[in-house]
């Protein structure tokens, strides 16, 4: 049996170690590993250090460092157990791995930089313990969701269950826009709300739902009407859009506000049976109006108030919504970036069709200069000229 002793010196004949003053050479090029527990992790820890305890290392690391091509510096707090873990990813194929001597205690002590990282609390950690549990999410993941900020158009059918997911998870502010009051013919469907809030507004019932579901989410509400004169303010600062609206020029205002500001707008619509869903990600994909150029003429366009929806087709496709805009957030998988996903609730079948980007998008296209203004029946980007012929 080799001794302790024997199997550090084992594991150190197979790995490379540098000194902290050639591991900060590397700061914001390699990926600094934290392999110490916790709470020692929590006491401090070195700028932008991914955090992995030993214990976890095998089992996880692939999902959290998938490019195994990177280079790595492994510490802990004094380099043995980084030395172990370091042979270990060489084990398990990753080609640019070192360990840094000394660790983090050497490295405070030369007076190099490091800070405390932000946590979550303890109550945190076991509300989100399913999301920690994936390495794709993580901590890092959960916080990045607390700092996230997505807008809600609409508190309706997909607003309903867009929202309820999404403050389940995390996101730490949720914006709500929304003019109607409560509708009991609104709860076959819009489960944010209830028998109790029949006449309230349907911003305020929605806030209630999602404080009481997690204190952790700040909820933001408009009740007024999205148009040209408010659209560019309301969406600022938010990191995206999740669109239930049901209307087109509405969608066409936001597409062409998004655009502006860089916005990516998860959309989703619903018709009797069928929903769609996408993911408009400015200038790296589609846009509303390269999928559909033009609005329908109305009599072809009844909304849902006219046509009817079965009840749970807007808890699937808002769920997808609020789904899609997760991974957005987090930059998980492939989002639904340049495909539409149609959904037949009869069929019970889900398709997903490519959207190209129009190289002559009205909105997105090299030539396109958006001005944000109130649309017509058509639906069609104001010009330059066209604003000003109208302000005069
Ligand atoms: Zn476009």
């Amino acid at each position: 049996m080799p001794t302790a002793r024997e199997l550090l010196a084992e594991a150190k004949s197979a790995i490379r170690e540098v000194d902290p003053a050639e591991a900060e050479t590397s700061l914001g090029q390699a990926i600094f590993l934290d392999v110490r527990e916790p709470d020692e992790y929590e006491q401090g820890a070195l700028p932008g250090a991914v955090h992995l305890p030993r214990g976890h290392l095998e089992f996880q690391v692939e999902g959290r460092l998938p490019d195994k091509t990177k280079p790595v510096v492994v510490y802990c707090a004094g380099g043995v157990r980084s030395a172990f873990a370091a042979k270990t990813m060489g084990d398990l194929g990753y080609t640019d791995v070192v360990s840094m001597v000394g660790g983090f205690n050497r490295w405070k002590d030369e007076g190099r930089p490091w800070a405390s990282p932000r946590t979550l609390t303890p109550e945190q950690r076991n509300r989100y313990q399913r999301h920690l549990l994936l390495p794709e999410v993580g901590e890092e993941g959960q916080l990045r969701l607390l700092d996230s900020k997505v807008l809600l158009l609409g508190a309706g059918g997909l607003g309903s269950p867009a929202a309820l997911y999404l403050a389940a998870a995390g996101v730490g502010t949720i914006g709500i826009i929304d003019m109607d009051v409560v509708d009991e013919s609104n709860l076959q469907r819009q489960v944010l709300h209830n028998i109790e809030r029949v006449g309230e507004r349907k911003v305020d019932s929605a806030k209630k739902t999602l404080t009481a579901l997690n204190p952790d989410v700040t909820v933001a509400t408009y009740d007024v009407r999205l148009g040209a004169d408010n659209v560019l303010d309301i969406i600022d600062g938010y990191d995206l859009i999740v669109d239930g609206t049901d209307n087109f020029p509405t969608r066409y205002l936001v597409n062409d506000a998004a655009l502006l500001k860089r916005i990516p707008v998860v959309h989703g619509s619903i018709f009797r049976f069928e929903g769609q869903v996408t993911v408009f990600d400015p200038y790296n994909g589609p846009c509303y109006r390269c999928l559909i150029p033009e609005p329908p003429p109305a009599e072809l366009a009844p909304s849902c108030a006219e046509a009817g929806v079965l009840g749970v087709l807007p808890g699937i496709i808002g769920s997808l919504q609020a789904l899609e805009a997760i991974k957005m957030l987090l930059g998980l998988g492939d989002p639904l970036v340049g495909r539409l996903l149609a959904y037949d609730a009869l069929e019970e079948s889900f398709r997903t069709f490519k959207v190209q980007r129009d190289p002559a998008c009205p909105a997105c296209g090299p030539d396109a200069e958006i001005v944000i203004a109130e649309y017509d029946e058509l639906c069609m980007p104001h010009r330059p000229h066209l604003a000003h012929a109208e302000a005069g």
